[in-house]
């Protein structure tokens, strides 16, 4: 089954393309092709790569999102990459979709009414659930009635305990759906998947503290399976320290600036593009950058750096106390994977509660791996964040579901 997931960022458009066979592999399989478009200033990088690896590469001047995402459809098929003949031989297209809220947590099939849900939400996240709506229609235009399902980065979080999920603001923010949904919890919910099967123990049995290191950055306590907390809240800008995201920050800082002659814009241009690693270092968002500048004697690149350190351990503190207790702390994404500095300085300060990482192991790279030490009493993993494979999967069975209802109609008497 040929599944085609496409994926928006608030400044790139993803897509991955897989090709899944019954029965379905417990770990994932890689994709038979990938592409993204990104927009750095002016410029906008169409990449695409298949499971031979041919590349396509091209520094093009392509218009707004719509224009880029037909452009990488087009990929599929033409060019050097391409791995298919027709967009027809496409059974199944899933897109991540960012906000859910609390109607839609569920993956589901996409239909006008979905849509309609999906639009309802987008004052929350402007920038996501219109591109992502732009890509479903896409899709209708060029493939008719393909199946298209949706999978909600806020669904894992859809059952946090109220105490989690309510802000302490007046009790009218509730009604007016102002509470904490909680973000990147697909790939959360992938990690706590995941990280049972490394630890060949029964998902029900554990309390894990995920921690989804990337551009953007949120921790989440899972017991059971299940999102009990979590730093994102009613909009991913909540919680740690980003590449250019503040993360949380007094909000009388926010109420001083107004009435300093800020715009409303102007706040929301500075906590999401002009702050996290970038806004303290003055250097850059990516990490690798920071910590190679702290390591020149970059007194700011250090600040950033710390201030991270900081609010991450305070996170993973948080998040360990709403589980009393925790059995394994996972690092995934771009930062968690690849940075061997943040995931000692992170683990350093919780020697008290028994948790050490094998220094050796943690200079590793590679496969998902265990780097806590034989003796520590919680297990450190790291694990690499399977978003697009996860969402097909879950195309994939809402598929097989599908086909079966449709069969037992037929064979209803
Ligand atoms: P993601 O959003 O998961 O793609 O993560 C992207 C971020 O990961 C980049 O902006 C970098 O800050 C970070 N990153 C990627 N590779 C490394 C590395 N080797 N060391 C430290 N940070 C890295």
């Amino acid at each position: 089954m040929k599944i085609l997931v496409l994926n928006s960022g608030s400044s790139s458009q993803k897509a991955s393309l897989y090709d899944f066979t019954d029965p379905l592999p417990p770990s994932p399989t890689a994709a038979l092709w990938d592409g993204q478009v990104e927009w750095q200033g002016d410029r906008v990088v169409l990449q695409t790569r298949n499971s031979t690896g041919a590349i396509l590469n091209q520094a093009t001047t392509l218009g707004p999102r719509p224009e880029a995402t037909v452009r990488l459809l087009d990929a599929l098929t033409r060019g050097q990459a391409r791995v298919l003949s027709s967009l027809s031989e496409l059974d199944v297209v899933g897109h991540r979709i960012v906000n859910g809220g609390q109607e839609l947590t569920q993956p589901t099939a996409i239909t006008r009414e979905v849509k309609t849900a999906i639009r309802s939400m987008s004052p929350l996240a402007p920038l996501h659930n219109r591109a992502e709506l732009d890509g479903i229609e896409i899709i209708e235009k060029r493939m008719g009635d393909v199946l298209q399902v949706a999978v909600f980065d806020t669904g894992f979080h859809s059952g946090l305990p109220e105490a989690a999920a309510v802000y302490p603001g007046p009790y009218e923010w509730l009604r007016q759906g102002i509470r904490r949904y909680g973000f990147h919890g697909i790939n959360h919910q992938y990690c706590a998947e995941r990280a049972a099967q490394l630890l060949a123990k029964d998902p029900a049995a554990l309390k894990l503290v995920t921690c989804h290191l990337g551009n953007g950055c949120s921790l989440a306590a899972i017991q059971g399976g299940r999102s009990v907390d979590t730093t994102m809240g009613f909009t991913p800008l909540e919680g740690l320290m980003m590449g250019t995201r503040s993360g949380s920050v007094d909000p009388g800082i926010l109420t001083y600036l107004l009435r300093q002659g800020h715009t409303g814009q102007d706040l929301d241009e500075i906590l999401n593009a002009k702050s996290g690693l970038l806004g303290i270092s003055g250097l850059s968002a990516d990490m690798r950058m920071v910590v190679s500048a702290m390591q020149e004697g970059n007194a700011r690149a250090k600040l950033a750096f710390e201030v991270f350190i900081h609010r991450l351990r305070s996170g993973i503190a948080a998040m360990a106390a709403t589980l009393s207790g925790m059995d394994a702390l996972v690092f995934t994404a771009g930062i968690g994977e690849n940075s061997a500095e943040v995931r000692a300085a992170a683990c350093s300060n919780f020697a008290f509660l028994g948790l050490a990482i094998d220094p050796a192991k943690n200079l590793t790279s590679g496969s998902d791996r265990d780097i806590a030490t034989t003796h520590s009493a919680i297990r450190v993993l790291v694990i690499h964040a399977q978003e697009d494979w996860a969402i097909a999967r879950e195309c994939w069975k809402l598929s097989l579901a599908a086909k079966a209802a449709t069969q037992k109609h037929y064979n209803e008497p």
